[in-house]
């Protein structure tokens, strides 16, 4: 059978967690294109064990002191005693930066610069863990607002070519602290944990540098934003160049002039994102959503932005995979619930509508309710879905076939 995305036409589901062979790996998301060609997706082995599981029981094995030896060699290769910024720390003010950030400051003796590209729109609850993260956590702060018009159109252009709402958050994320790190003449950039963990080829995680790929480009009429090419957006569009280099990322001359290296986090310390959670309650004053976020059961994984629980809905239309699976997934591999429960969870929760931001966010981006409702259909992929009685249903939920 045909498949969208270029997704693997077999479902097969890991037996240990409740993750399947239909989860994306990461693209650069200047070069997605709804064909996602040459795409990757998680691979589950013959055991039926996928790549993220294998991971989690490697890490049980690692040697954690000889690693952490290692993070202070890299440290004091860059180490400033001069009151200069020696790393860059970017991050919203949600649990991963701000653990990150209070670590390498307090008990590694860092000067972190903090660097934010901030939500598309805020909540409530992740304005005031940035507020409390940099006042209780006691860090500098550069907050880059880009140009909310063109920020609008291009989120709008990306839900309606790529159903990927959330394509100018993690643009702007993962280019912004490089081209910052650049400017200020910084070295060293952390992010907290290597995608890999969770579903990229295994051994991406062997290394704790992150590949430059992912955030220098070194011909922009190769590059694509919202799914479309940046020429084609500047003569249909209406966007000026200027308006879209700062989606894009650092031109490569830039980089060779002043080379520095990104790292994971997570690769020297162990990384276990309850555990953050708890340190960053303790220390920079964060707090969990009260109410539990639609589509999942949690309540402080990614709070900080309105669209983030739109952006899991558009996964479950796009891979069949919903929040639920994803915080379930990570919870088993982490010894939190049992696979049982996580498919309670994932049967209860996932595909939930997000109906708490929604119209909010659709008048945001100027786009009908219903032209956004219409849309989806087109990233059905055949495989995944059936449509009975007037309904779509997902064909295979936790590995039972249903349709
Ligand atoms: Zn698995």
């Amino acid at each position: 059978m045909k498949t969208l995305f270029n997704l693997p036409n077999e479902i097969n589901f890991c037996s240990r967690c409740v993750m399947s062979n239909q989860r994306p790996a990461s693209v650069s998301e200047f070069h997605h294109t709804f064909e996602r060609k040459g795409a990757k997706y998680l691979n589950i082995n013959k055991e039926n064990i996928c790549d993220a599981c294998m991971h989690s029981e490697i890490k049980k094995n690692i040697d954690w002191n000889k690693r952490n030896k290692e993070l202070v060699q890299l440290l004091d290769k860059h180490r400033k005693n001069n009151g200069d910024y020696d790393c860059l720390v970017p991050g919203s003010g949600g649990k991963d930066s701000a653990f990150q950030s209070h670590i390498l400051k307090y008990k590694y003796g860092m000067n972190p610069l903090t660097v934010t590209w901030p939500p598309i729109l805020y909540t409530e609850y992740g304005l005031r863990n940035f507020n409390h993260w940099l006042s209780d956590g006691g860090f500098d702060n550069i907050s880059f607002k880009p140009n909310g018009n063109v920020m609008k159109k291009l989120t709008k252009l990306s839900i309606l070519n790529l159903l990927h709402p959330f394509q100018t958050f993690i643009l702007g994320q993962k280019n912004l602290a490089p081209k910052i790190a650049n400017k200020f003449g910084i070295k060293l950039i952390f992010y907290g944990e290597n995608e890999a963990e969770y579903g990229n080829p295994i051994a991406d995680n062997n290394i704790s540098l992150r590949d430059k790929s992912y955030f220098t480009m070194n011909n922009i009429d190769n590059c694509y934003l919202s799914g479309i090419k940046v020429k084609q957006l500047i003569d249909e569009h209406d966007f000026s160049m200027n308006d879209l280099l700062t989606f894009l990322p650092l031109q490569n001359e830039s980089y060779f002039q002043f080379p520095f290296e990104i790292h994971y986090l997570g690769y020297y310390l162990k990384w276990i994102p309850q555990e953050a959670y708890y340190y960053a309650v303790e220390n920079t004053g964060f707090q969990a959503r009260p109410f539990r976020t639609q589509g999942s059961y949690s309540k402080y994984n990614s709070i900080d932005d309105k669209i983030d629980d739109l952006h899991y809905y558009t996964t479950f239309i796009k891979f069949g995979l919903g929040r639920a699976s994803y915080d379930a997934s990570q919870e088993i591999r982490n010894n939190h619930i049992t696979r049982e429960e996580a498919k309670a969870l994932v049967d209860k929760f996932d595909g939930e509508f997000p109906d708490r931001y929604f119209s909010e966010i659709m008048k945001y981006i100027e786009l009908n309710e219903d032209e956004f409702m219409n849309n989806l259909d087109k990233f059905r992929s055949p495989h995944l879905w059936n449509k009975k009685d007037g309904h779509w249903h997902l064909k295979t939920v936790n590995g039972i076939k249903r349709f």
